[in-house]
């Protein structure tokens, strides 16, 4: 019986240049081939290469479809993928790079969010157990029962590298990224902050959809589903990272870590009728063009008029306008307004909701420093603020202060 092989990714920061390419290809060489390990590695495309593509097709077309914008996307990880495989065969191993297709990786859905379907790795599997020694598999891509090429959505590798997991049955997923694990806050706003050894499915899932970038949300949500550890830490630096994985059992309240996100934005339809069916209208409209919301909060206001106001990406702010004036002159609405100068920051931690003083405790330590809070939501993980995005760096720190060094 053949040994299962180890799983890797590399994200595009770390396949930056020709440099980083040779570098990751030394790190693969240093931690498993050293030691007799076969890898299949997960690639992202070089740096901002896949927003690089997104730009040359805007400045090409402005009728974007999603078939053509997928089949030019899906070549920048082909190219890292073959660079890589180049890079680790000059170290003296047999590596070749496989493209979604070939890697048997399927997915359905619409082009640009396609959705995995299933991982059938025949040839990545008969190239490890012959004479190959590492695959190097193209992140963020599938191919779709038409046989074209589907995208995963943005940051999507890490969400190919925890299939391909799975499927070979990989012991766990080794995830490199440009920082080195998973941190109580981002060390780069908060110098105390600390790496956490340990991290559950859950309060992952929920840091990443609160603004953590660490890792995708979608690819924590498929590892937990089938049980697959991820093991976070850096492509350049030595020493532990973090572990992701079902959560350690223990009674009473941890707050594992303050996220914020500062590139979103808010936006409101002021004085809809209360008549049923106008929710149901305006986020149809918004689904339609591709526009995410969250944190949707509808306050009651005068009897017969609501007020609707939700978040969306900053980017996608602009779209969100122009579907909300519409829908407000459609529906006799009051009118629109929003904010592109906010941020939110979220406080996690699992079972937070069984205990009734940490919001209290929450808000005070904002309005202790002279916070004013806009919006306000709260999850069975989460307590999240929305607050005015100059604001963000003083709320985490002092946040990380009162929640994580214990400063109460
Ligand atoms: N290259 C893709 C992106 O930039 C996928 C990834 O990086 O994971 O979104
Ligand atoms: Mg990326």
């Amino acid at each position: 019986m053949s040994l299962p092989f180890v799983v890797l990714k590399f994200g595009g920061s770390s396949l930056a240049t020709v440099d980083r390419i040779r570098n990751v290809a030394g790190r693969v060489k240093n931690d498993y081939l050293d030691r007799g390990l076969k890898v299949a590695v997960v690639v992202s495309a070089m740096g901002k290469t896949t927003d690089g593509l997104i730009d040359l097709a805007q400045r090409t077309s402005n009728v974007l479809n999603g078939r053509e914008l997928d089949q030019l996307l899906v070549t920048g990880e082909q190219q890292s993928a073959a660079l890589l495989a180049m890079a680790i065969e000059e170290l003296g191993f047999r590596a070749k790079s496989f493209n979604g297709a070939q890697a048997g990786i399927s997915a359905t859905g619409y082009h640009m969010e396609g959705r995995i379907a299933d991982v059938n790795p025949e040839r990545v599997l008969s190239w490890l157990e012959g004479e190959g020694e590492v695959a190097v598999v193209t992140g963020f891509q599938g191919i779709n029962e038409a046989g074209d090429f589907v995208t995963l959505g943005r940051g999507g590798s890490d969400l190919s590298a925890v299939a391909l997991a799975v499927a070979l049955k990989s012991s766990f997923c080794h995830i490199y990224t440009d920082v080195d694990g998973v941190y109580t806050a981002d060390p780069k706003i908060v110098s105390t902050a600390r790496k956490l050894t340990n991290v559950s499915y859950e309060e992952c899932i929920e840091m990443a959809a609160l603004g953590a970038k660490v890792l995708q949300a979608r690819s924590v949500e498929f590892a937990s589903l089938y049980d697959m550890l991820i093991y976070v830490s850096s492509s350049i630096l030595e020493g532990e990272g973090t572990w992701v994985k079902e959560k350690t059992i223990k009674e009473g309240l941890a707050i594992k870590a303050v996220v914020h996100d500062k590139n979103i934005a808010k936006i409101a339809v002021l004085g809809v009728p209360d008549v049923p069916g106008i929710a149901a209208g305006l986020f149809s409209k918004l689904a339609d063009r591709g526009v995410g919301v969250e944190m949707i909060i509808q306050s009651v206001m005068r009897g017969d008029v609501n007020d609707i106001a939700f978040l969306v990406k900053e980017t996608l702010l602009g779209e969100a306008i122009e579907v909300c004036g519409d829908y407000a002159r459609e529906i006799d609405a009051q009118g629109v307004t929003y904010d592109a100068e906010v941020g939110r920051v979220s406080i996690v931690g699992v079972g937070l909701s069984l205990h009734p003083e940490i919001p209290a405790e929450m808000f005070s330590v904002l309005s202790g420093e002279g916070i004013n809070i806009d919006m306000i939501s709260s999850t069975s993980n989460s307590i999240t603020c929305v607050i005015s995005s100059s604001m963000i760096d003083r709320a985490v720190s002092a946040l990380h202060r009162h929640f994580l060094e214990g400063e109460k």
